[in-house]
């Protein structure tokens, strides 16, 4: 039954997915995403865009909708937030992933957005993943903190079987007994993914640690564990930021990090060339 699902490797007969956001591509190489937590204001985020720009970044994060712990934390700003993210698409011309938590928000998030992006807490909203399974746009699906992988695959199955064939799995750490960390990483479940499906799969380290000391490791190991990819949170000056402080990298940090995570690219691959 398993070897039936649309997103088993076997269906393709080993051919593994890439998905196209923008003129970028996920699944062929090493996906670079970063951006603010939260867009909060045109000059926050067109400086983190230009900046994760030159630094090697492919595609661009920023929440405009945000789900939120608390009613009455900041909630984003809705489609002023679009709009800005439009503006830094204009100006870097990276592509933009932001979420969309309402069916209601589809077309207007649609119209300024490359990606959706389906967050931890909306993984197993199934109306939300048959409707953006109806559209062509790409969907970066997060793991829900509580969900097994089974579960986790078969939200992806909600969205191929709608006919959009453009799925992205992400890795967001879980919720293990661990309080240090906000989450707990699970990295095997990147080799794990891989094995059985063949969708690209990445991991965002800033919400599975919680913490900005623990993000450069997490994406040295997500490289080890063969992710297709990572998506980090920065913030020009994150003891500002108006949403997930503790986690943010700093612009400089991000450059440092880009530079590691391509030099551990090349060392992995050679690593696991075939020897003749
Ligand atoms: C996010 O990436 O903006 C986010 C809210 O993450 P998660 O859904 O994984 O908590
Ligand atoms: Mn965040």
């Amino acid at each position: 039954m398993d070897d039936l699902k649309l997103s088993s490797l076997k269906k393709t007969n080993f051919k593994r997915t890439v998905v196209s956001v923008g003129e970028h591509s996920i699944g062929s190489g090493f996906t670079l995403i970063a951006g603010p937590c939260t867009v909060e204001n045109e000059t926050q985020t067109l400086t983190i865009a230009h900046a994760v720009k030159k630094a090697g970044a492919n595609i661009l994060r920023g929440g405009a909708f945000k789900p939120r712990t608390s009613p009455y934390s900041f909630q984003g700003l809705g489609s002023e937030g679009l709009e800005i993210l439009s503006q830094a698409r204009k100006e870097t011309g990276l592509p933009i992933v932001t979420e969309i938590m309402d069916t209601r928000h589809i077309a207007m998030v649609s119209e300024y957005a490359d990606m959706f992006q389906i967050g931890s807490r909306n993984m197993q909203n199934f109306t939300l993943l048959k409707e953006v399974g109806k559209t062509d746009k790409p969907v970066l699906l997060k793991r829900g903190m509580n969900a097994t992988l089974e579960e986790w695959i078969n939200c992806a199955e909600y969205i191929l079987s709608e006919g959009n064939p453009h799925v992205v799995l992400c890795e967001r750490g879980i919720r293990t007994f661990e309080t240090y960390t906000r989450n707990t990483l699970d990295l095997s479940i990147i080799p794990a993914v891989k094995e059985i499906t063949h969708l690209p799969v990445i991991v965002d380290p800033s919400h599975a640690t919680g913490r900005a000391s623990l993000v450069e490791r997490m994406c040295l190991a997500a490289v080890a564990a063969g992710s297709d990819g990572i998506m980090i949170e920065v913030h020009p000056n994150p003891k500002e930021a108006l949403c997930d402080r503790d986690q943010l990298l700093t612009l400089a940090e991000f450059d440092g990090l880009v530079q590691k995570i391509q030099k551990m690219y090349r060392a992995m691959n050679d690593i696991l060339a075939p020897s003749v």
